[in-house]
């Protein structure tokens, strides 16, 4: 069954009238998942046991007349590296390809609480280090608007998954724009909140500091069910915010007259494209919806890239560090000593970008060089966040694109790590600041390509950039 026009509302309202079960409903839609997969590599495990063990809890529930969680019976993608218990989690990586985690993380605990149906394990760039997702271990996804191109990265799968109907919900993570900006190549909603929201508990590291996992879905109003099933104080993650979690959805469905929306300049110089068109009109519908609209600054988001390229390679590289053949991975065979074994089985464990990135940090970090990149990258960090904190004292949101083009071909960038890198250049800066972002999609090029809208508010206000991307997604379709 294609799940591509259902909701998390519509699947509730056909179980409670009884048009099919949770179970036949996962059945189908682990059984279209499977078809269609060969058309995208969007998953790299599906978790048949686990789905139907969550359907069947949701179906004694329907039968017992009791009350159903948020997420009854619908079928959830989770970006593999997102730990599950006893289903594998690879992380798209060759070293962890046999690993099977002995526990779950939080917000998979909480979906299932919730009576969500996790039906796989969605492919992405090794330990979620890419924008194009070329750099899984276990192949490439293809968009599925466009075959020929790059559905984004580094959580392609997840976002491939819910643009095709395999998934109504997906998770991901997004350390420098890996949920913003597949969503908008892939055509659907996805949600970096703010950090500290939801917990990293089961997240696989990369950049600690700038790790945060969100969600995707068709409509603005999923991603906000999901991100309250997920949110709130976690004991198992120190960063973990106290802060109360509002009530998301029920802040929908309202106009934004009157909110104050900023449009940095740094985000639309050289904004000339097919892209730049359809930000500008998205930015139109705002105001025709009554969004007094303002030019801001964001004076520092030229060094953004740079900053982050420090920061997120020092924390991979002492992350990664654990990946060394003891425990998690598939160990070099062909070593003979201990530290042949470290050596080789990274060696012929990580992938490229792994590699180019674990020396990059390890470089940064080093004793004569921390205070000239590291601290330095710090430093510019803070810069970055007080920009976004001046922006808001004078509007309530940030409008803006999220990628300066939409989804490019599959080998297109995958030669030039830089050029890949500079892809980040409008997502990277919400990450560093920690404030909430989202990407909405906003149109297609005349090749058919979908584009984002981002918007951006400020810290642990998700309400103010759901109700503008919600009354933007209802206006504009
Ligand atoms: N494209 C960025 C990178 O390669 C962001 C990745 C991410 O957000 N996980 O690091």
């Amino acid at each position: 069954m294609n799940l591509g026009e259902r909701s998390i509302d519509s699947i509730r309202a056909d179980l409670l009238a009884r048009k099919y079960s949770a179970r036949e409903l996962a059945l189908e839609a682990l059984a279209y998942a499977q078809a269609e997969n060969p058309k995208t590599n969007a998953y790299l495990t599906f978790s048949p046991e686990r789905a139907l063990a969550a359907a069947l809890e949701v179906d004694k529930k329907i039968f017992a007349g009791e009350e159903l969680g948020p997420l009854a019976g619908v079928p959830i993608a989770i970006k593999d590296v997102i730990v599950t218990r006893d289903v594998r989690t690879t992380c798209g990586s060759k070293l962890l390809e046999h690993y099977i985690p002995p526990y779950d993380a939080t917000a998979i605990q909480r979906i299932e609480n919730a009576g969500g149906v996790i039906i796989g394990k969605t492919n992405c760039d090794e330990f979620a280090m890419g924008s194009s997702n070329e750099n899984s271990a276990f192949g490439p996804v293809r968009n599925p608007i466009a075959p020929d191109r790059v559905p984004g990265g580094s959580s392609g799968g997840s976002a491939a998954a819910v643009a095709q109907g395999t998934a109504v919900l997906a998770l991901g993570s997004d350390t420098g724009g890996s949920i913003r900006q597949p969503a908008s190549f892939c055509g659907v909603t996805g949600v970096t909140p703010t950090y500290g929201r939801v917990s990293r508990y089961g997240l696989t590291a990369f950049a600690s500091s700038l790790d945060h996992i969100g969600p995707f879905a068709k409509s603005v109003r999923d991603c906000a069910a999901l991100l309250q099933v997920i949110a709130g104080r976690d004991e198992m993650d120190a960063t973990s915010a106290f802060a109360p979690v509002p009530d998301y959805t029920a802040a929908l469905g309202g106009g934004i007259r009157g909110m104050k929306i900023g449009l940095p300049r740094e985000f639309f110089e050289n904004l000339e494209s097919e892209t730049g068109d359809l930000i500008h009109a998205a930015v139109d519908v705002l105001k025709k919806l009554g969004c007094e609209v303002r030019d801001i600054r964001l004076p520092h988001t030229p060094y953004a890239i740079a900053t982050y390229y420090i920061i997120a390679t020092a924390e991979a590289s002492s992350n990664l560090a654990r990946y060394d053949g003891v425990r998690y991975t598939t160990r070099s065979k062909s070593a003979r000593t201990l530290s042949e074994m470290y050596r080789l089985t990274r060696d012929e464990g990580f992938g490229a970008e792994c590699k180019r990135r674990i020396m990059l940090g390890t470089y940064v970090l080093s004793a004569g060089y921390y205070d000239a990149y590291y601290l330095k990258a710090q430093k510019v960090r803070s810069l970055i966040a007080r920009d976004y904190a001046e922006a808001f004292e004078q509007v309530d949101a940030i409008a803006g694109p999220v990628s300066p083009f939409p989804a490019f071909r599959l080998g297109e960038k995958v030669n030039d790590p830089v050029a890949m890198y500079l892809s980040d250049i409008f997502t990277i800066t919400g990450d560093l600041a920690g404030i909430p972002c989202m990407s909405v999609p906003c149109g297609a090029t005349r090749l058919g390509l979908p584009v984002g809208l981002q918007i951006l508010t400020r810290h642990f206000d998700e309400i103010s950039m759901f109700r503008v991307a919600d009354a933007y997604q209802r206006a504009s379709n």
